[in-house]
């Protein structure tokens, strides 16, 4: 279908194509000119709307004469989302990869070099080959190439998490087609990836565009791992009853277990990693990206190219690896801007599998030692007793202001000062090794500490040690958080090659000396724990969306979702790429009578009000 000729400035083109009234953020600025023919470089989070960025200077240009645009992905599986959505749209574009057969491919080709693209999607491979060089060529020697966008620009650099080597081709853009303006995009916050994408695409001259890295709709809690299933069980009962989310686990073997346990919950529960069957595998995304309300349980395998906007929650069974990929993950929530849960449970033996695992890795001491640092940034973050989002963009680099909408934030934990039993366990840990002339465990460290004569206890004579039941009133729920604090914190050491044995460090000695306090979070007691997430979980329940309408917007919210259930099935489209609930939900709450008042709605373009329009008012009137 051609794009309509009349509308070409980019709010025109936003508000008739995509149906939003306004742009967010710097995605005006970064439009105009892109739009206008110069290079960028765009730094945007997660569901910032970088997609736009390149989408509406694409059609602008075609629709000034200029020619196509051809968008670089490195994914299949996106590309096709995306193409998708854009003929949802009423866009002319199409993709190139290695799913299209020859006859499918040169077709494509053909209409690319006819001017009937506005967008053409390609992966680097493809790019980069001399059939499709040459192609580029005859559109260039016409002046009918319009724009080249580079989506996910932190595959050129070895830096980034998801290095493609193909992208280090990627300079021929600039050296075989001057003139033509390019803009690369990605959400990677950290600043050396940022810094290797400018030199390795060549844009150090382009202007660079950084948006906060802040998602203030993701809300982040990291709780106390104790019975971690249980706590997920309960999580998603009391807050996301229903809801779409992601679970990630360190192995596949806990995957299975953890995907099996939410089933017999009654949860629409889904297990992926790598080790399955790659058919049930792809079966278990798509189910995930077309159905609402199924939880993904995965390991990190899962979530590069899922672009799904309504992930309601992202939760943490295991610790990350640090806080690139904390953000990384937590990110695939809330893409639609809607309030989203990024939730972690954390305990003891996360840090000692972590620390093990740096430990046991075959890499150089150099490399060894940043992990380290990574590791340690991250388990502050876990300890952190103030506002949780500072702290993370803190570490981008970016200074905030408490969020209000973090757990520490929001309930403010009871903290005590933990300096004399943190003294005392430490001495502890120095004299066992002192007598025996090898470490312990941290078992052994708190029976001493308690003053249980165990047979162990008895059998190395740690009874007769003057630390022996200094600390005989401290309950083992005391204690842990005390050493997981000690541990993440630097002064005390988990030797992994010797069972785990507790060591001090050098930043044990400010504590033994006095000069260093020690605050910790006030254990929880179960009957407290409840009375919070009961609080929380009120208005959340029936999720966020249709909890703010009344009991007849409620009803018509439904019959839309149904609606969209079956013309998804029938079209073969994710039900998001219809309308995304957020639009529902307006449309739900507007109940607009006529076609008009529904095309005054922010998500419906004109296309869709084409498409879609007669049903939804029928909809409405049935509801
Ligand atoms: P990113 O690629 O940066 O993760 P997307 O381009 O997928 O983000 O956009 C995230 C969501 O925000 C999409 O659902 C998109 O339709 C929506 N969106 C983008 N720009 C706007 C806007 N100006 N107004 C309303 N919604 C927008
Ligand atoms: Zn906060």
């Amino acid at each position: 279908m051609p794009d309509s000729p009349q509308a070409s400035s980019p709010l025109q083109v936003l508000q008739q194509v995509f149906g939003y009234p306004a742009f967010r953020g710097q995605q005006q600025a970064i439009i105009e000119r892109v739009s206008k023919g110069h290079d960028a470089l765009v730094l945007m989070p997660t569901g910032g709307g970088k997609s736009l960025c390149y989408q509406i200077p694409a059609i602008v240009r075609q629709r000034q004469g200029l020619g196509s645009s051809i968008v670089v992905s490195p994914l299949v599986a996106l590309m096709h989302d995306q193409v998708c959505a854009l003929q949802e749209a009423g866009v002319a574009a199409a993709y190139l990869n290695s799913t299209l057969d020859f006859e499918q491919a040169r077709q494509v080709e053909q209409d690319l070099l006819a001017g009937r693209l506005t967008m053409l999607y390609v992966a680097p491979e493809r790019l980069t080959t001399a059939r499709f060089l040459e192609l580029l060529q005859r559109l260039y020697q016409q002046r009918q190439l319009a724009l080249f966008a580079i989506d996910e620009a932190h595959c050129v650099s070895q830096w980034g998490h998801d290095f493609r080597p193909e992208y280090r081709q990627l300079d021929i853009l600039s050296q075989q087609f001057p003139g033509v303006p390019r803009i690369a995009l990605t959400a990677t916050a950290d600043h050396l990836t940022r810094q290797d994408i400018a030199e390795r695409l060549q844009l150090e001259q382009a202007e660079s565009f950084v948006s906060s890295f802040d998602r203030p709709n993701i809300r982040y809690t990291i709780v106390e791992k104790r019975d971690a299933l249980a706590q997920l069980k309960r999580f998603i009962e009391d807050e996301h009853e229903g809801d779409a989310g992601v679970v990630y686990c360190l192995s596949r073997k806990r995957v299975d277990e953890v995907a099996e346990a939410l089933v017999r919950a009654g949860v629409d529960a889904l297990p992926y990693h790598a080790g399955m069957d790659a058919s049930l595998r792809q079966a278990n995304q798509d189910r995930f990206l077309r159905e609402e309300g199924v939880v993904m349980v995965a390991t990190i395998a899962f979530g590069m190219g899922i672009d799904k906007p309504d992930v309601r929650f992202v939760a943490h069974l295991d610790l990350p690896r640090n806080i690139e990929s904390y953000y990384q993950e937590t990110g695939r929530a809330g893409r639609d801007g809607l309030p989203s849960h990024a939730w972690m449970a954390y305990g003891l033996q996360d840090v000692v599998n972590q620390r093990r695992m740096i430990d046991d890795s075959p890499a150089e001491e150099r490399f060894k030692q940043v992990q380290t640092g990574k590791l340690d940034a991250l388990l502050a973050l876990a300890e952190a007793i103030d506002c949780r989002r500072v702290r993370l963009l803190a570490y981008f680099g970016e200074p905030s202001q408490p969020c209000g909408n973090c757990d520490n934030c929001l309930n403010p934990p009871d903290v005590w000062d933990a300096t004399e039993l943190a003294r005392k366990l430490l001495s502890t840990v120095y004299r066992l090794q002192e007598k025996s002339g090898f470490g312990f465990g941290a078992g052994q460290v708190m029976d001493v500490l308690r003053g249980r004569d165990t047979d162990k206890v008895k059998q190395y004579g740690h009874d007769t040690l003057s630390t022996f039941g200094l600390a005989r009133g401290a309950s083992e729920a005391e204690l842990r958080p005390l050493l997981r604090q000690l541990i993440a914190t630097g002064a005390l050491l988990v030797d992994a090659s010797r069972f785990n044995t507790l060591h001090l460090t050098p930043m044990a000695r400010p504590i033994l000396r006095g000069e260093q306090t020690v605050l910790l979070r006030a254990p929880v007691t179960p009957s407290a724990r409840r009375r919070a997430s009961g609080t929380r979980s009120a208005g959340s329940r029936l999720g966020v969306l249709a909890a703010q309408l009344d009991d007849a917007g409620r009803q018509r919210f439904d019959a839309l979702k149904r609606w969209r259930a079956d013309t998804a099935r029938e079209h073969g489209v994710p039900a998001y790429m219809i309308f995304h609930d957020s639009v529902l939900a307006a449309i739900a709450e507007a109940s607009p009578d006529t076609l008009a008042a529904l095309n005054g709605i922010s998500g419906v373009g004109e296309a869709k009000l084409e498409r879609y329009g007669r049903d939804v008012l029928q909809q409405l009137e049935l509801a």
